[in-house]
């Protein structure tokens, strides 16, 4: 039976943390594919600061590269209005085979946010939590339903990338080559909200 892994998030822009948590998921979940689902409107966090959706995707894409195992699903910036994890779950859990499991990935930062999201009677019934330990969090107080993926802390957020970068400052040890090529080309971050 396939397993798959749902990695949401805003990825604005994606980091080396976002990448080490993708290969952390993929080894102790033994995941056969991952979808990085970067979000159009997060209803949580907003809108602020965001740059459009398709310069996330391709950024996204440019820090994977050519590994068969990563793929980026743009279905919510492609949706109108805010981006429901449970919409989303759903449209994948018609088109993937029967019998494969769905398992959504999650930093440990977000776990306490989830009784916020909606439908989560229905994500629950269509996908299994994976909470992976960011900054060298503790999993063991979590749920027990809930998988753990354990990893090393990589002390990067994009918050601290977009500030790092609207000030100037040597961001190339937090992001992927192309990726940072990618944001220069196309003047993102470069000023403090000029991307709003
Ligand atoms: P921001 O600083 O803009 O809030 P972020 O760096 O937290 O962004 P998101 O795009 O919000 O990144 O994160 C997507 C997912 O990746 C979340 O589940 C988050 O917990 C996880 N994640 C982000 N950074 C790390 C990291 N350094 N280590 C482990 N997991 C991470």
């Amino acid at each position: 039976m396939a397993c798959i892994g749902l990695f949401g998030g805003t990825f604005n822009p994606v980091h080396h943390g976002h990448v080490a948590a993708a290969h952390a998921a993929l080894d102790a979940l033994s995941l056969d594919r991952l979808l990085f689902i970067p979000s159009g409107h997060p209803p949580l966090k907003g809108d602020a600061g965001l740059v459009p959706g398709n310069h996330r995707a391709e950024m996204l894409r440019l820090a994977v590269g050519d590994d068969p195992r990563f793929a980026v699903c743009t279905y919510e910036i492609e949706r109108k209005g805010p981006s429901y994890t449970v919409d989303t779950v759903r449209q994948i859990a018609t088109e993937m085979e029967r019998g494969t499991e769905l398992i959504f990935l999650l930093g440990s930062d977000c776990a306490d946010r989830l009784d916020r999201w909606k439908g989560m009677d229905e994500i629950r019934s269509l996908a299994r939590f994976a909470i992976i330990s960011r900054d060298g969090a503790d999993l063991t107080p979590l749920p027990q339903e809930m998988f753990r993926v354990p990893m090393g802390p990589v002390a990067v957020s994009s918050t601290l990338l977009r500030d790092a970068l609207a000030d100037g400052t040597d961001v190339q040890d937090w992001i992927a080559a192309p990726v940072l090529a990618y944001l220069r080309a196309h003047d993102l971050y470069t000023r403090p909200r000029s991307y709003v």
